[in-house]
């Protein structure tokens, strides 16, 4: 019975949050992921050497997304990356995004391998001094991610303002991004979007999340994390809830197998 009422727990509906970057649920199709800095960026607003900006990256990984069991995701810092055209002061556009990449003409940041962070004075890819960074996967290959642009805000010193430990905070947010994860409405979680104030590990929804995009394998077990139901971009709960169903059916089936086993009990004890 206790392992009942553990997988109803566990597949609560209230408990699946998590969403995606977009309706594929695109992802690194490798598992071994290098995050590096742009050689050439410059973060003087952000109140960073590029040295001091590479020191966070480490930290931002294992003490985040590297420490998830049923995960195979492991990322790690790439240290510098050869410098990618416009990053310091070009539009980040997705792919997908004509209006953004019209607008912006010669101006787009070019696509990148693997994930770059660099600090970014174009204050029209953060829409506002208040927004610490930003996060888009501009280069795919298929529908899986081939590379992600992270940019802190130069166009304003609000990254200076934060402990070292709040901006390990924001670089595992935006990590997430990159990595395929969207926003989440539960506040406990690192990709909640409003604030990563003092934010020390991943919450039960982000763990979920990167165990669906990424799931351990494991021999007799087939994928674990793959017990979850998603709710994608739109925010329509329920809208694809095929994990749910079958966790629901099988939640039945071994209510009846309890039931069976007590009946016999019953039966056994009146035949005594
Ligand atoms: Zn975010």
């Amino acid at each position: 019975m206790i392992q009942f009422i553990a997988l109803i727990i566990f597949l609560s509906p209230l408990a699946q949050a998590y969403t995606f970057n977009n309706n594929f649920e695109s992802r690194f199709k490798d598992k071994n992921v290098s995050v590096s800095v742009d050689e050439l960026t410059i973060c003087p607003n952000a109140g960073l050497t590029v040295y001091e900006l590479n020191e966070l990256i480490q930290p931002a990984v294992d003490k985040f997304w590297n420490r998830v069991p049923t995960s195979n995701l492991r990322l790690k810092s790439g240290g510098f990356s050869i410098a990618t055209t416009n990053i310091n002061t070009g539009r980040l556009c997705a792919p997908t995004d004509t209006t953004c990449i019209t607008t912006a003409g010669a101006t787009v940041i070019a696509p990148v391998d693997e994930i770059i962070i660099a600090c970014n004075s174009n204050a029209l890819n953060f829409g506002g001094s208040n927004v610490i960074a930003v996060t888009i996967p501009n280069h795919f290959s298929g529908k899986n991610i081939a590379g992600a642009v992270i940019l802190i805000n130069e166009s304003s010193t609000i990254f200076s303002t934060l402990s070292k430990a709040d901006k390990i905070g924001v670089i595992a947010h935006e990590i997430g991004h990159a990595i395929g994860l969207g926003h989440t409405k539960d506040t406990s979680a690192l990709m909640y979007y409003k604030t990563v104030d003092q934010r020390s590990a991943l919450g039960s929804d982000d763990i979920r999340g990167v165990s669906y995009l990424y799931p351990m394998q494991v021999d007799g077990f087939g994928l674990l994390g793959g017990c979850a139901t998603i709710q994608n971009n739109d925010e329509n709960p329920g809208a694809k809830s095929p994990f749910w169903q079958m966790g629901a059916s099988l939640a039945v089936m071994i209510l009846l197998i309890e039931l069976r086993k007590l009946l016999k009990r019953s039966q056994a004890r009146a035949a005594a």
